[in-house]
């Protein structure tokens, strides 16, 4: 389509723009030369009018119309005047013609007249009168107060005509000239401008789901199209960032399901084979149920993380007592870890009972996942303990045991989803390996931070701060 493309749209832009601008500037111009060359011309016949009027009619005091003409025509010969000098009477009849064209008076307009008699001097172009143009001054001459003769001084304007008409030519002939070579001019500075953005272009055309790893070229010129080119390029980095991470993650979570689902169908399998009576098929039924079991855990995980990355996690924010909540903890873990022969601490650093806005439900969530951490990855007879504090307007919650540990170059993957350390023994504890990856949700979802400190085969400290006035509201 005409004027499909900003190449195009500019170029015409720039055309008709310079159209404007050189049609304004010419007539701009033509004017003022124009104006300058009559005032020119004026000037010229005002000084000879002062010389004719000041030097031999009013000095010389002559009224006499003959006279003044005999005196005027001896005087002529002495001057250099370029133009026509003519005398008329104040009604408008000519007296004498001093220098004249071709013979013939110059007229003596009804307008030139009236201004005349008025005591005005008066200018006109004549260009009927003649072959070329002429240009007219009438002055009244005055004695004593009265007029008693008009004086008329004229000259051609043929040269000026001439130049302005030469002008005009030029222009007419050279303009368009000028405006082609400069329409051509910006097209090509408009196409250097946007090639970059054609490359670009044709680079992001090739730019798949299959091949995020490919990045926009980006000119040395650190202008606004580098800009533009390096900010997607940052997009594309993260984009290619979030597909590999969900595809890892989708990898991960099949995996994940299909492992129970197999031991499920492998069990069923068995037991309908060989399952001799009610009780063993009881037995498989009771094994699936809880590869069932895990496998829900695994789908309402998901889904929680799911809702967490949409910023859709549900939080009942309400103002409750963190050091009862704590304390609900510690009775926990002492229930859990009777089994197990851990011992667990509740330190309270504060006296007074510390209150918190928050989703109580949720931070319970977050507090058990890792007090069964610290109960699972701690060796039996270990200690865990609890501690609660306040700094800086937030609450810090910290767990600590005296279990494995984790090495330091797992510590910055412990929160990822799926990442667990020795997965294979890992497995036969239950865990899902989304456990620290939904504490992280939910922690900073109540717009809080949770880190880790562990040294291997001393033990592992978590430590959670979470602001006591609440998640700030996201509209
Ligand atoms: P899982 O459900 O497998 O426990 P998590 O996300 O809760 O998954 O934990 C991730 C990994 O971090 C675990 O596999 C475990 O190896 C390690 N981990 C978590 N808590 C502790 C701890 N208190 N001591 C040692 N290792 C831990």
């Amino acid at each position: 389509m005409f004027l499909g493309s900003i190449r195009q749209r500019i170029t015409a832009w720039y055309f008709l723009s310079l159209i404007l601008i050189l049609l304004a500037v010419s007539i701009f111009w033509y004017l003022i030369l124009s104006h300058t060359l009559i005032l020119q011309i004026d000037k010229s016949l005002q000084e000879t009018a002062d010389i004719v009027e000041i030097g031999h009619l009013q000095q010389l005091g002559v009224i006499d119309a003959e006279q003044a003409c005999a005196i005027l025509e001896v005087y002529s010969y002495s001057q250099d005047w370029l133009g026509y000098v003519q005398l008329r009477d104040p009604a408008g009849n000519l007296a004498c013609i001093i220098q004249g064209v071709n013979g013939a008076p110059l007229p003596f307009s009804a307008e030139a007249q009236k201004s005349v008699q008025s005591g005005v001097a008066h200018y006109e172009t004549e260009s009927e009168f003649s072959s070329f143009p002429i240009r007219i001054l009438s002055v009244p001459i005055y004695r004593q107060k009265e007029i008693v003769r008009v004086l008329q001084v004229g000259q051609s304007s043929f040269g000026v005509q001439q130049i302005l008409s030469d002008l005009r030519a030029i222009s007419f002939f050279l303009s368009p000239i000028v405006v082609l070579m400069l329409t051509a001019f910006g097209w090509f500075l408009a196409g250097k401008v946007l090639s970059p953005i054609v490359d670009i272009t044709a680079t992001a055309q090739k730019i798949t789901a299959e091949k995020l790893n490919r990045r926009l070229p980006v000119s040395e010129a650190d202008d606004e199209i580098a800009q533009l080119a390096q900010t997607f390029n940052l997009m594309l980095a993260r984009l290619e960032e979030s597909f590999l991470r969900i595809r890892q993650f989708s990898g991960d979570a099949s995996h994940e399901l299909r492992t129970p689902l197999a031991i499920i169908k492998g069990e069923t399998e068995v037991a309908l084979r060989w399952a001799k009576n009610e009780a063993e098929l009881r037995m498989a039924l009771e094994s699936n149920l809880e590869e069932i079991d895990r496998m829900e855990r695994i789908v309402s995980d998901l889904l929680s993380l799911a809702r967490s990355d949409e910023s859709k996690l549900h939080l009942d924010i309400a103002s409750f007592s963190l050091t009862d909540l704590l304390q609900d903890i510690w009775m926990s873990g002492k229930v859990l870890a009777e089994q197990s022969g851990h011992t667990v601490h509740l330190d309270h650093a504060v006296t007074s009972e510390i209150y918190i806005n928050g989703d109580q439900l949720q931070l319970y969530r977050v507090m058990i996942n890792i007090l069964t951490n610290a109960l699972k990855y701690t060796p039996a007879g270990g200690r865990i303990d609890i501690r609660l504090s306040v700094q800086d307007e937030c609450a810090l919650i910290q767990l600590s045991d005296t279990g494995l540990g984790i090495a330091p170059e797992e510590l910055p993957h412990i929160f990822e989803r799926f990442y667990r350390i020795d997965s294979a023994r890992n497995r036969d504890q239950g865990g899902t390996g989304l456990g620290l990856a939904i504490v992280k949700a939910i922690v900073a979802a109540h717009d809080g931070t949770v880190s880790v400190a562990s040294v291997v085969g001393q033990g592992s400290t978590f430590s959670i701060s979470l602001p006591l006035s609440g998640p700030v509201l996201k509209i």
